[in-house]
């Protein structure tokens, strides 16, 4: 089996998963419907039921899926538990064979509602990569574990206005650390991919009175930047611009070892997720003296979003919750400094100990 994470390594001739399983629940079951293979990890459901969204992907190999599955699992406990939320992690993989037809993704995500309704609700579906809205109504035909449903069916809708919401929070406690100032006129701000949630973030920027500079690989949005007030570069050079912050909103990997000493910023704080190409450049960020938010805490909005539609909280609630990523994001600059770690092992240990606390108190007393 190969993971998408560079990872499988042969030991005696086996060919084994490079991944460390210390997970609760690993299903794989082909669709009744479709024979595509759908894939469900739940790696803790010790804070609550395990959430984490549906991935369609076109996989070399089921094996690669399942390698998937169980990383992005993970990284969800943690982002649950980090942001204080009640919630496990969980992911579920769909295997593409490429474009599929309106009546064949159907089927899949009605295969996909069966293996959920199987778990009894302790993983809940929602959207991902290659997912929408749509599909969660799909699915909701057969389980009621899946969230991030459309408006009109009492969803929650779109999660990126919360996301660029949280990741303004996070930018702000970065620049608190960095600058001594919250505040955001002035500041020269870099969003490197100008979807869903790098636009509404510029949008919040540019209403804060910061500069903004937008870059996306679609020359399309040149256009959109203009409307929005932003200047404009080119997908190319938009890492390496001099600015306060950069704010990567695209793809993961977006800092590699290859572009991280070209980097003219003093503060690395976007919604992208896994943005660092290796956790270990978290190092080389702190040795350059810049300031790096770490990315599933940043851009945990969207993940609050979910939390208020399955927990029924009201909008100034759910404000309050996106709004406390700022102050996870300064403890966690703190912690790093304090302890002369990286923001990243500072946003880890977090998470740790709030697993690690919950883990105790559920432990029975000693006789
Ligand atoms: P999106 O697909 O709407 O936008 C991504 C944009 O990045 C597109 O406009 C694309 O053209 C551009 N892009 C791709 N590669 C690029 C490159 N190399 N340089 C510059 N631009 C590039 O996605 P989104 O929903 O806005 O999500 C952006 C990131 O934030 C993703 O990593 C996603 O996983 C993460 N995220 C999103 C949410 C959310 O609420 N949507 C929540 C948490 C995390």
């Amino acid at each position: 089996m190969s993971g998408s994470n560079g990872g499988a390594a042969r030991a005696n001739g086996v060919r084994r998963p490079a991944e460390r399983l210390d997970h609760e629940e690993l299903v794989v079951r082909r669709g009744r419907r479709t024979g595509l293979y759908v894939v469900v990890a739940v790696h803790s459901t010790a804070l609550g039921p395990a959430l984490g969204g549906a991935r369609l992907w076109r996989y070399r190999a089921p094996g690669d899926a399942i390698a998937d599955a169980l990383r992005l699992s993970e990284a969800m406990t943690l982002k649950a538990a980090a942001a204080g939320l009640d919630l496990g992690g969980g992911k579920a993989v769909l295997c593409s064979e490429g474009e599929l037809a309106d009546g064949r993704r159907r089927e899949l995500m009605l295969d996909l509602g069966d293996v959920v309704e199987s778990l009894g609700g302790r993983y809940i579906t929602a959207e991902d990569v290659g997912t929408g809205t749509e599909d969660m109504a799909a699915i909701r035909e057969r389980t009621s574990y899946v969230a991030g449903l459309p408006l009109a069916l009492g969803g929650s809708g779109d999660p990126s206005p919360l996301t660029a919401r949280g990741v303004e929070m996070a930018i702000r406690a970065c620049c608190e650390r960095r600058f001594r100032s919250r505040d955001l006129s002035g500041r020269r701000v870099c969003v490197v991919g100008l979807g869903h949630v790098g636009t509404r973030l510029a949008e919040r920027l540019l209403a804060a009175d910061a500069e903004v500079i937008a870059a996306d690989i679609d020359p399309g949005k040149r256009r959109l930047a203009a409307r929005l007030g932003a200047a404009w570069t080119d997908a190319d050079s938009a890492m390496t611009t001099a600015c306060d912050v950069l704010a990567p909103c695209a793809l993961g990997g977006a800092i590699h070892r290859d572009n991280l000493h070209s980097l003219r910023c003093e503060i690395v704080c976007g919604s992208a997720n896994n943005m660092l190409a290796e956790g270990r450049l978290a190092e080389q960020l702190a040795s350059r003296g810049i300031v790096y938010a770490p990315d599933f805490i940043a851009n945990a909005g969207g993940l609050i979003n979910v939390y208020a539609e399955i927990h029924g909280l009201d909008g100034a609630r759910t404000a309050r919750l996106v709004d406390g990523i700022g102050e996870t994001i300064a403890v966690i600059l703190a912690e790093a400094e304090e302890r002369s770690t990286t923001p990243l092992r500072a946003a880890r240990q977090l998470a740790a100990e709030r697993l690690g606390a919950t883990r105790r108190h559920h432990q029975p007393a000693a006789a």
